[in-house]
């Protein structure tokens, strides 16, 4: 038994995870690393690691697959992604399926070392708030509550219905509180890099949003309480 915190290498680059087996060893991690991707998911899901970094071009199965597959499991083991030079599109795909974070490559030791410690951090916090009943864990503004752990949506106490694409807006919002939001940002972000379609469809779900939180207010005690705000030209903000 060892009190070290086991990294998973996952990185089909041999000159890659080697560095990356010396550098987290230096630190004190002790580290396995493995070159297959079907290989790497069989050992995700049997052993128990603190971290995965995970590369997206795999032999056999690629990270984007592994990742989506290890979060069916209960396990939560963070998952930081090495995606290629700048592709946008990885990223946003692995944090979309998942990923706690992701680093581009080619990556400064420092910081990656700096994105693993705020993982494990983040980690172990979720699982104190999990202890503590997870009261921690809920997003707020005002009155309006939300349960990330079970999409709900609580507004002064009472429950309401959203679709899965109103939670996610909705969500996206709070977790941005009192920062402009541009509808790019929303686009992409809740309805994906590779969404083709009318760019008012965030405009028409803004609108579902305010007539289940604002309007329901305004119908239960007559009184207008604003949460999503207009800024004309640029787009939402949901404001505290
Ligand atoms: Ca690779």
């Amino acid at each position: 038994m060892t009190d070290k915190q086991k990294i998973f290498i996952v990185e089909d680059e041999r000159r890659i995870a080697r560095f990356l087996q010396i550098e987290l060893e230096h630190e004190g991690f002790e580290t396995e690393t493995e070159s297959n991707g079907k290989r790497a998911f069989e050992k995700i899901a049997q052993e128990n690691f603190d971290l995965v970094l995970l590369d997206i071009m795999l032999p056999e199965m690629d990270g984007i697959e592994i990742c989506r597959k290890v979060r069916e499991l209960p396990d939560d083991v963070p998952i930081i992604m090495l995606t290629a030079k700048d592709d946008l599109e990885d990223k946003v795909t692995g944090l979309d399926i998942g990923a706690n974070d992701y680093m581009t490559k080619p990556f400064a030791v420092p910081e990656l070392l700096a994105r693993i410690r705020a993982a494990l951090r983040t980690h172990a916090e979720g699982n104190r708030n999990d202890d503590d009943q997870g009261s921690n864990k809920r997003l707020s503004v005002k009155d309006l509550v939300l349960y990330p752990e079970r999409f709900e949506v609580q507004v002064k106490g009472d429950s309401i219905e959203l679709t899965k694409k109103e939670y996610s807006l909705l969500e996206y919002l709070v977790r941005n509180k009192n920062r402009v939001l541009t509808r790019d940002q929303i686009l992409q972000t809740v309805w994906g890099y590779d969404y083709i379609g009318d760019t008012n469809v965030v405009d028409v779900y803004i609108r579902y949003l305010r007539a289940k939180i604002e309007d329901y207010i305004k119908n239960k005690y007559n009184v207008d309480e604003k949460y999503i705000h207009t800024v004309r030209g640029v787009g939402y903000v949901i404001k505290e």
